[in-house]
């Protein structure tokens, strides 16, 4: 395994490795950037191929948070941590308590939160190991932050349809949603009551049939979601769906969805350009879910995290505007827009 030479290293400040032989935690944190605060992001857990596959998610995913915070407005530098294993098979209590002591081992300067494969019950036991949790509010969700993540992508893609297609009215507007999971089935509900017309895949049937009859929206093929004729694609499932595969068989103009790192390279997002498909950067409008841990961890009220979540809408506005203006990819103009927030300078730019 290389480490400063893997094609993610993006100069992040710390990477730390916990082996714990009684629990079987085997886990990864990195910090990409703490200039603007203590370094939060999730902690997933996923059945990763091999160390090496473990390494380039958590280099990846922490350097989306840095972007993604300083984007929002946000106190917070940009961390994540993955645990190696299989959610449904290889939780046990031992397993949380040891990533409990492995966070509180940094001191602070990495908080952990749920993210894919990990519950808000998960976190709530590393939190019996170490204050640097957040998620776990007694909030009207539980401490679920997919609520807000699903509304701040909702606001995204509108902003996008009203840039494009110059249109408010979201009524008839064709969306195909990538994943019906925790974000992708709020994001439906917000479109369908807006008048949008979704169809919806995920590879879980039982989630396809729970939004097709709670919802009343169409079902779809995994195979076939991204190539439908509609007017917006919305990856809500996995990361590196946008690829030289995948691009070309696109005929939305826009993709507007929650999935970290949609982008497989850094040239996707120009073959998404070359075909004149607007995308809205994924760390940008999936932020609300950040801003809902943050207002947690500070106790603010549910009116300040709605609130702060709609700044998306300004934020995605401005780099729509520069984008058109200087022929830029919207995900180049986005990190360029963090990175002169960090004072990170805006050359390093990782494929
Ligand atoms: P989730 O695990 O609840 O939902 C993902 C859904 O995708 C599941 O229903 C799963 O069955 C489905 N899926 C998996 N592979 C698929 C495939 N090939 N095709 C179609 N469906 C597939 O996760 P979530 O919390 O809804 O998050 C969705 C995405 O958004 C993830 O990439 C996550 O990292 C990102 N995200 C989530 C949050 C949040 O607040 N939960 C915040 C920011 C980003």
């Amino acid at each position: 395994m290389n480490v400063f030479s893997a094609p993610a290293f993006d100069d992040h400040q710390q990477e730390c490795f916990a082996r714990d032989p009684v629990s079987g935690l085997k886990a990864i944190i990195a910090i990409h950037d703490s200039t603007l605060g203590p370094a939060m992001g999730g902690c997933r857990m996923y059945p990763y191929a091999s160390e090496d596959a473990a390494l380039d998610d958590v280099l990846r995913l922490s350097r989306g948070m840095t972007f993604k915070s300083a984007l929002a407005g946000l106190p917070l530098g940009g961390g994540k941590s993955v645990i190696i294993g299989e959610p449904r098979r290889d939780k046990t209590r031992e397993l949380f308590l040891a990533m409990g002591r492995f966070v509180d081992s940094l001191g602070g300067r990495y908080v952990a939160a749920e993210d894919s494969g990990i519950a808000v019950a998960d976190v709530r036991t590393m939190g019996e190991c170490t204050p640097h949790v957040s998620g776990v509010a007694a909030t009207e969700h539980g401490g679920d932050p997919s609520p807000s993540t699903a509304r701040g992508v909702f606001l995204g893609l509108r902003t996008a349809v009203r840039h494009r297609l110059g249109v408010e009215d979201l009524t008839g507007l064709r969306v195909a949603v990538q994943g019906l999971g925790q974000v992708g089935f709020q994001l439906a509900r917000l479109l369908v009551e807006a008048g949008a017309e979704v169809v919806g895949a995920d590879s879980d049937s039982d989630h396809i049939d729970r939004a097709v009859r709670e919802l009343g929206i169409t079902g779809a093929s995994t195979s076939e979601i991204l190539g439908l004729e509609v007017d917006v694609v919305s990856p809500c499932a996995l990361g590196a769906v946008l690829h030289s595969g995948s691009v070309p068989r696109l005929r939305a103009g826009i993709v507007a969805g929650a999935a970290n790192n949609q982008l497989a390279t850094h040239e996707d997002g120009a073959r998404l350009m070359d075909r004149g498909i607007l995308y809205c950067p994924d760390f940008l409008i999936n932020a609300g879910g950040i801003i809902d841990v943050y207002h947690q961890r500070l106790g603010s009220d549910a009116a300040t995290t709605r609130e702060h979540v709609a700044r998306i809408e300004a934020t995605l506005g401005e780099v729509l505007k520069r984008a058109d203006a200087g022929h830029r990819q919207t995900q180049d103009i986005a990190e360029d827009l963090a990175r002169e927030m960090l004072g990170r300078g805006v050359h390093a730019r990782a494929a």
